[in-house]
């Protein structure tokens, strides 16, 4: 028997109403993602790949279609509920069951390596973006979560740093997290295991 997939899009649209006329940015997606996957979306600008993540990571709630999470029905809650769920998903590290020490250790070590150890007490505004974008992973990689999903992981970031965020996801990818990310680059897409093609809101062949 085949494992249930993480995510199970059915038919998922999104789209704006401006007066009488309605945009489609999402249109019948249709897609599994199984746990263990490293997938790249790719696509022109404005095809709609942010806005698929932001509903796999259910920041936005406001779709039509089926999403099965883990086999739990993310379409079958109320638009207030799936942003609670969204939010459950992505617990921030101190709330989770983490003695201090560890956390500590965690947090040093994870800083450490991305080599932003004086910065840990500046607010995000006091780094540039590409720290910010680093912080970022880091946080990611603290939590330990089942999913990661990354828009333009290494978009604000040196090559070299980028390589290594590549590295790291292709480590923890064969620890087991699942990785969706959004890229425009071939060689970055070329780290994950699967590449899907959005144009217009569809997804084409992959
Ligand atoms: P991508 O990540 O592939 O560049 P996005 O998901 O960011 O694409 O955006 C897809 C499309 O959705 C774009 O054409 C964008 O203009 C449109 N869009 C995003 N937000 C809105 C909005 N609030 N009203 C109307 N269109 C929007």
């Amino acid at each position: 028997m085949m494992p249930e997939p993480l995510i199970a899009l059915r038919n998922v649209e999104k789209s704006f109403s401006h007066g009488v006329s309605r945009t489609f940015v999402l249109r019948r997606i249709t897609l599994d993602i199984a746990q263990g996957e490293f997938v790249s979306v790719m696509g022109p600008s404005g095809a709609g790949k942010s806005t698929l993540l932001h509903i796999l990571g259910m920041h936005d709630a406001a779709w039509a279609g089926e999403y099965d999470l883990l086999g739990q029905p993310v379409h079958g809650l109320r638009t207030k509920h799936r942003q609670a769920l969204g939010r459950s998903h992505d617990v921030p590290l101190s709330y989770r069951n983490v003695p201090r020490p560890e956390r500590q250790g965690l947090v040093a070590d994870t800083l450490d390596r991305f080599q932003i150890v004086g910065k840990k007490d500046l607010y995000p505004s006091q780094l540039s973006g590409g720290q910010q974008q680093l912080v970022g992973v880091a946080r990611a990689l603290i939590a330990r979560p089942k999913l990661i999903l990354a828009d333009e992981p290494t978009g604000n970031l040196h090559s070299s740093q980028g390589r290594e965020i590549m590295e790291l996801f292709t480590k923890l990818n064969a620890e087991g997290t699942t990785i969706v990310q959004v890229t425009h680059s071939d060689a970055n897409a070329a780290y994950g295991t699967r590449i899907i093609q959005l144009r217009d809101g569809w997804l084409v062949d992959e």
